[in-house]
């Protein structure tokens, strides 16, 4: 083994952690706070998306944060505030502030939100050498396989094991189809099944709501939570059971609420890109708040033109699925 890697691998398995808040066997009677968001930033390193030895709050690390809480902890609530902020006492992981916020943070003891951490710190840093040392596959592993082996019980190590191998295989999938969209390829639908039906399902997803950066292209919301929710999920617009395209061209992200109203047909979107309602919206026993004052306005659209929704599927949607009432 390489020696820079063993002394993180001793500080890996080493973190504070709390032991009084009632955890259980499956954290081994630990809180699993720091251990889960260092997996994942272990799949954020795999998915090369930390190029600068930079870690932001960003939806996607809150994302995937939320993936391995919901493996072991499901009746509980996470909070990726405070591992984000205590493990700075781990000597590898060290905050930076947010320009005049200083001294603040350096007089900081306690962190219990996402906007307490936000307001203080800009993201965080690695030890150049650990950051050196997560470009390959095999000192991620070494590090993943201790936090895992680590923190929780043994019936979760291969769950655990392969939701990082999931994640990955999302994001590549989620890569895969931007790509092909970029480059308008069209494949046919079904002939690739090399990926499992979680992963094309989660890959879609990730794909269309990374384009829109997370926000909902109809009414603009962007939300994420301290245990790593998210408000938008991405929508077809022609539907999986009749299109079966994951084309991110045949998405948007939408929240829930523009979801719902977007599947029912009393939104739609024009070949102009402007959001329509339907006239049953307006029937009196409806009450559509907000709803209303999102017609005529454009879609909040993925920053890249080309990936834009087709014109041929917003059509399919408003001459099969919108209700013109
Ligand atoms: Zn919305």
């Amino acid at each position: 083994m390489d020696n820079t890697l063993t002394p993180y691998i001793r500080q890996f398995s080493h973190l504070r952690t709390d032991r009084t808040g009632g955890w259980t066997v499956a954290t081994q009677g630990q809180a699993p706070h720091k251990p889960i968001l260092l997996l994942s930033v272990l799949d954020l390193f795999a998915q090369r998306r930390i190029i600068d030895n930079l870690i932001e709050i960003t939806p996607e690390l809150g994302e995937l944060f939320a993936s391995y809480w919901l493996k072991v902890l499901p009746e509980r609530r996470g909070n990726m505030a405070l591992p984000f902020f205590h493990l700075h006492s781990s000597g590898f992981w060290h905050l930076l502030p947010q320009p005049g916020q200083e001294a603040a943070l350096q007089a900081t003891r306690q962190v219990d939100t996402l906007r307490q951490l936000g307001k203080l710190a800009l993201g965080a840093r690695l030890d150049n050498d650990l950051f050196q040392l997560l470009q390959t596959a095999e000192t991620r592993n070494a590090l993943r396989t201790t936090l895992i082996q680590t923190y929780f019980a043994p019936e979760y190590h291969t769950t655990l094991l392969d939701l990082g191998e999931i994640n990955l295989q999302t994001f590549v999938y989620s890569q895969h189809l931007i790509e092909q969209a970029r480059k308008q390829i069209k494949e046919t639908p079904g002939e690739d099944d090399i990926y499992q039906p979680i992963v094309r399902d989660q890959g879609f997803r990730r794909a269309v709501v990374r384009i829109y950066d997370h926000r909902c292209a109809l009414c603009g919301v962007r939300m994420l939570t301290s245990d790593g929710r998210t408000a938008v999920d991405a929508a077809h617009i022609i539907p999986w059971s009749i299109s079966h395209d994951d084309d991110p061209h045949n998405g948007m992200a939408l929240c829930g609420l523009c979801h719902w109203t977007f599947d029912q047909g009393l939104l739609g979107v024009s070949a102009r890109y402007m959001v329509v309602l339907s006239g049953e919206l307006r029937i009196a026993l409806n009450v559509p708040g907000h709803l209303q004052t999102l017609e005529g306005r454009s879609i909040i659209g993925p920053a890249e033109q080309a990936l834009w929704p087709h014109v041929e599927a917003l059509n399919w949607h408003h001459q099969n699925i919108f209700r013109p009432g």
